[in-house]
């Protein structure tokens, strides 16, 4: 591609008002541009940072006209954005992530086939809909039955373990087909963020090791204990993944690692990603760093993670049990998204810690039933 480069002071305008778009807001800041944000929550995390809100629902095509005119190009923060709105926005704004990649992010089943597509392993996944012969997806059992479209943090997902349970969960392919996919005994569940900047080189951060609780990410170490064996696919994977795509901004690859050392794709998220927020203090360019590089044709420096890190969400109530623990964790990079609500398993924020010692001072994090 090797377009100019888009210099601050110029204005980039983030879909969406979360966590996400709250880091990537301050990196932008930081780097002397401007940012202005869509978002239908009034002082959402990311205008609380930013120089200026839209209040409006994702789809409102006349607000994403508004913010496209005062803004040199487009980003966004979550993969559930609509594409048809988008496309209006076409000849009015540049979006460097392009169209295809949000595509083929939104929908699980075009993910998964556009992986299959590319030889990429994944695992095993058959569609469902709602004429589908049920009698015919035993291989597939004991399985997950997730929704195509508009899930996240494990909503619009059952466990199934017989072909009745799947038509008491119809609801989830009725509208649009969902797949069902095995449940793999993975002993490891890891991810990398890639990216490609302005001069079209893949970067990629190293890998984390991530623990979920109730399906949403709870913790993650770094880097993680792997094999050279796994580190080799998961590097082929990603600079597969960068170059088939065309890449802009960063992906978050979500994997499985299986006894024998398979590497699997579970999900990719055209954005940054939970398990990489460690590399705001532990390494040289952060991944909300890297995104903004990445799409206003930057160079970015070769990726160097100073020291091993160990980042824990803080979901629901566990926000409120932090801070009351502040004053005792002087090792803590405290992160509160400020976010209105608290709900439970909600991410409100994060707490990063650096290096061997304090990584063993915070390990008790890591005990899975915490
Ligand atoms: P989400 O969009 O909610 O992140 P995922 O597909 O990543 O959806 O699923 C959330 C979590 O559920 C995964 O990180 C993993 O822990 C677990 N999970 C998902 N699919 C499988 C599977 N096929 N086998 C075993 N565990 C799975
Ligand atoms: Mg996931």
């Amino acid at each position: 591609m090797n377009k100019a480069p888009i210099l601050p002071p110029a204005t980039i305008g983030i879909i969406g008002g979360g966590q996400l778009g709250q880091m990537l807001a301050q990196s932008a800041k930081t780097m002397g541009y401007h940012v202005g944000i869509l978002d239908p929550i009034p002082d959402c995390p990311a205008a609380q940072v930013s120089d200026f809100q839209i209040i409006a629902a994702y789809d409102d095509q006349v607000a994403l006209k508004k913010l496209a005119n005062k803004c040199a190009l487009l980003t966004y923060e979550f993969e559930n954005v609509s594409l048809i709105a988008l496309e209006t926005l076409k000849n009015d704004v540049s979006l460097p992530q392009g169209l295809r990649l949000l595509a083929i992010t939104q929908n699980r089943l075009v993910e998964k086939n556009f992986l299959r597509a590319n030889d990429i392993p994944t695992v095993p996944f058959t569609e469902i809909q709602a004429t589908t012969d049920l009698t015919t997806v035993g291989a597939y059992l004991p399985g997950i039955l997730k929704t195509t479209v508009g899930g996240y943090d494990g909503h619009g997902q059952v466990d199934i373990a017989n072909t009745t349970m799947i038509t008491a969960h119809a609801q989830l392919y009725q509208q649009a087909p969902a797949i069902l996919e095995k449940r793999l005994a993975f002993v490891q569940e890891i991810s990398v963020m890639v990216t490609q900047d302005g001069l079209d080189q893949v970067h990629i951060w190293p890998i984390a090791e991530n623990k979920h609780e109730q399906h949403v990410l709870k913790t993650s170490l770094i880097p993680a204990q792997v094999s050279p064996k796994v580190a080799l696919q998961v590097t082929q994977i990603a600079t597969k993944l960068a170059k088939k795509l065309d890449l802009r901004g960063v992906l978050g690859v979500e994997m499985f690692v299986t006894a024998d050392e398979q590497v699997l794709v579970n999900e990719l998220a055209p954005r940054p990603h939970n398990s990489g927020h460690y590399s705001i203090e532990a390494m040289n360019v952060s991944q909300f760093e890297g995104h903004i590089r990445s799409i206003t044709n930057l160079p970015i420096a070769p990726l160097k993670l100073y020291q091993p890190a160990l980042m824990v969400n803080l979901l629901g109530e566990q926000l409120t049990h932090a801070r009351n623990e502040l004053s005792h964790h002087p090792e803590w990079h405290f992160h509160d998204y400020g976010k209105a609500q608290i709900r439970p398993l909600r991410k409100l924020g994060h707490i990063t810690v650096i290096g061997t010692n304090a990584i063993n001072h915070n390990k008790n994090w890591l005990k899975t039933d915490k």
